[in-house]
């Protein structure tokens, strides 16, 4: 397979980086996105070269609807920035990032406050605290937010643990989506989320591919939001393949990510417009090869984890 590695610098501070890695394989069914975090070891990476050459390889199941909603995203910033961020993107639906260091609850209660008051009443407001609170924690802090949101949408991954999950959906009123909780799992496809959730959410990158995340969301049997790993266009295309093929879609997704890079590989980027992304496939133009290039040393690391990972995920097969 062909293959480039880019890098492309945020437009904001996400998930603690500033400047975005990976690399895009072509094969005969068109171009795939290998983008694990630089931190991923590569047992985790091989699911992601899998997505990747399921997209290179075999492309994906067929679409049931040719549109997918999405909500806008709102990192840790402030309220007067969150506001421009969710009036900007058109979305009916946000998502807050929160707990992002400890002590940030006040400066979450006043970020989310003000993406309802950008929303308006007839929005959704969901937040993400990427598993960062304990079981006590979580549940003082959901009940401010919700308060504060006039009513959360949902709560994404408050705690690390399954059995953490499903004492703090115990004791909360807003629905508790798993995310981490299924993708970082032993395996996927069987963990027990029922009692720890009310939403999943699924990545097709992490899970393996759209075919996987599918099998996935059947033997979980709650209702998905599929999520976006701060692809390019490129992996953007097999999230919203993802959305696209699942027999039904009762929430925003949340791959309306690809505003947070500076740049893109495509002259035509993905982004939603009036909070909806149709449903295509992009390939990385040459052109714009050029806009984001790795240096000699970056592009020697991915070649390296490239090759590693490849020859773990054959010896697997
Ligand atoms: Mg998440």
């Amino acid at each position: 397979m062909r293959a480039f590695t880019y890098s492309i610098p945020m437009t904001t501070r996400f998930r603690g980086i500033t400047v975005r890695e990976g690399m895009l394989v072509e094969g005969p069914a068109g171009w795939g996105e290998f983008c694990p975090f630089p931190e991923y070891d590569d047992g985790e990476a091989a699911s992601w070269l899998a997505a990747a050459s399921e997209a290179a390889r075999d492309g994906w199941p067929s679409p049931v609807r040719d549109s997918v909603p999405v909500n806008c995203i709102v990192p840790a910033v402030g309220p007067e920035r969150a506001q421009e961020m969710v009036r900007a993107s058109g979305c009916t639906t946000a998502k807050v990032k929160v707990a992002d260091e400890p002590g940030s609850l006040p400066a979450d209660l006043e970020r989310v406050a003000a993406v309802r008051d950008a929303l308006g009443p007839g929005g959704f407001v969901r937040v993400d605290a990427n598993a960062r609170w304990d079981v006590d924690e979580a549940v003082a802090a959901i009940r401010a937010l919700d308060r504060a949101a006039g009513g959360l949408q949902y709560v994404e991954q408050p705690c690390v643990s399954v059995d953490e999950l499903v004492a703090v959906r115990k004791r909360v009123d807003v629905r508790i989506a798993a995310d981490e909780a299924i993708r970082r799992a032993d395996d996927p496809l069987t963990v027990d989320v029922s009692e720890a959730a009310d939403v999943a959410i699924l990545k097709v990158a992490p899970l393996g591919g759209v075919r996987r995340a599918l099998a996935v969301a059947q033997s979980c049997g709650l209702p998905c939001v599929v999520s976006s790993a701060l692809e390019t266009s490129v992996g953007m295309a097999a999230g919203i393949a993802l959305a696209a093929a699942l027999p039904s879609l009762d929430f925003a997704c949340g791959l309306g990510t690809v505003a947070l890079l500076s740049h893109d590989v495509v002259a035509d980027p993905l982004r939603p417009v009036d909070g909806m992304l149709p449903v295509l496939r992009r390939a990385p133009e040459p052109v714009r090869r050029n806009d984001v290039p790795a240096d000699a040393q970056r592009t020697a690391w991915w070649d390296a984890r490239l090759a590693r990972v490849g020859a773990l995920l054959a010896a697997r097969t």
